[in-house]
């Protein structure tokens, strides 16, 4: 109720979104797109790669599927639904949108050259929001001439199923921006909370503690098949294994190295390598490459 409050009192001073933009249709993007379009908001999705295009509308096109099958949607509504995300190889359609959501891969040095690259191509007052997982706001924010119109805008995976949203300001961000973010998202169906810039952002810095305390127990010993019985039992939806499986070893590691980077003395490192360093070592990332802890088709 009081953050419903909080971002029905953001709205007065946000810019409505019309029009938005995804940069990357990985796992991510496609997520973004689909949802956003789905509660009404057009969206251009762009990525360098014709093949990620075609995954991320096939993803969004299977997610309207089941709605029709399941009657929340007449197919009428999900052909337009679909027609309302572009997908484009270049930036030509991003000129005149409201708000663009940065999501492509986790590396500072593309996404800075990405922002600086899209940053010269919208208008002035166009908002530019980072899905990153780790990488600090403020830091991303120095590739960019317009901080004040730059924040994070942290979605959780799968990004339809998951209502809660990060919006994470710098120290030049503009209080329009944060509630244009705000508006935005919460027009998403999503629960936005505002969190200032800091390793781990919120959700990460309570969510990895659990995980590194997993990573523990399976080093002495413990089944991890079991762990993750026992912690549905405690009333969680699913075990940590199979969560380190969704969110993807990749992810997990970097963001791991942040929070002990960022908060030696509470999450520093492990004096000797975990499950995550050798999956990660091993490419195995999870559900995204079709295996991790366990195996998918
Ligand atoms: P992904 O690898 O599935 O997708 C990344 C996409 O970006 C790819 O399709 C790639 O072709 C594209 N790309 C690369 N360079 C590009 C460029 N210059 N312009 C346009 N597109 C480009 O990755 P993902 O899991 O969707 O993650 C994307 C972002 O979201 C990352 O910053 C990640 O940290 C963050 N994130 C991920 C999760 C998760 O669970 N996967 C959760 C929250 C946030």
């Amino acid at each position: 109720q009081f953050l419903k409050k909080k971002a029905k009192s953001a709205t007065k001073i946000a810019k409505p979104v019309k029009q938005a933009a995804v940069l990357g249709a990985g796992i991510m993007g496609g997520g973004i797109a689909y949802t956003s379009a789905s509660r009404g908001t057009p969206i251009v999705m762009k990525d360098i790669a014709e093949k990620a295009l075609d995954l991320g509308m096939n993803e969004a096109n299977k997610l309207l599927s089941k709605e029709v099958e399941r009657k929340r949607l007449t197919p009428e509504k999900a052909g337009k639904v679909l027609s309302s995300i572009r997908p484009v190889l270049s930036y030509d359609e991003m000129k005149g949108v409201d708000i663009i959501v940065e999501a492509v891969v986790e590396n500072p040095k593309v996404k800075k050259s990405v922002l600086a690259e899209v940053e010269g191509i919208v208008g002035e007052n166009t908002i530019i929001a980072s899905n990153t997982s780790s990488i600090s706001i403020e830091d991303l924010s120095t590739a960019l001439k317009r901080p004040e119109n730059f924040l994070g805008m942290h979605f959780f995976n799968p990004v339809h199923r998951m209502p809660l949203v990060e919006v994470i300001y710098a120290s030049k961000t503009s209080k329009e921006a944060i509630a244009s973010v705000v508006a935005y998202a919460s027009s998403m169906g999503k629960t936005p909370i505002v969190v200032k810039n800091c390793p781990g952002f919120l959700v990460n810095r309570i969510l990895f503690p659990y995980f590194f305390g997993f990573f523990g127990a399976i080093r002495d010993g413990a089944d991890f098949v079991k762990v993750d019985k026992v912690m549905e039992k405690f009333g969680w939806p699913m075990g940590p294994a199979y969560l380190q499986d969704v969110v993807g070893m990749d992810t997990s590691h970097h963001v791991g190295d942040v929070l002990a980077e960022g908060y030696p003395d509470r999450m520093g490192k492990a004096p000797e390598k975990t499950a995550l360093d050798v999956m990660y070592e091993n490419k195995r990332f999870g559900q995204k490459n079709g295996v991790g802890f366990y195996k998918y088709e």
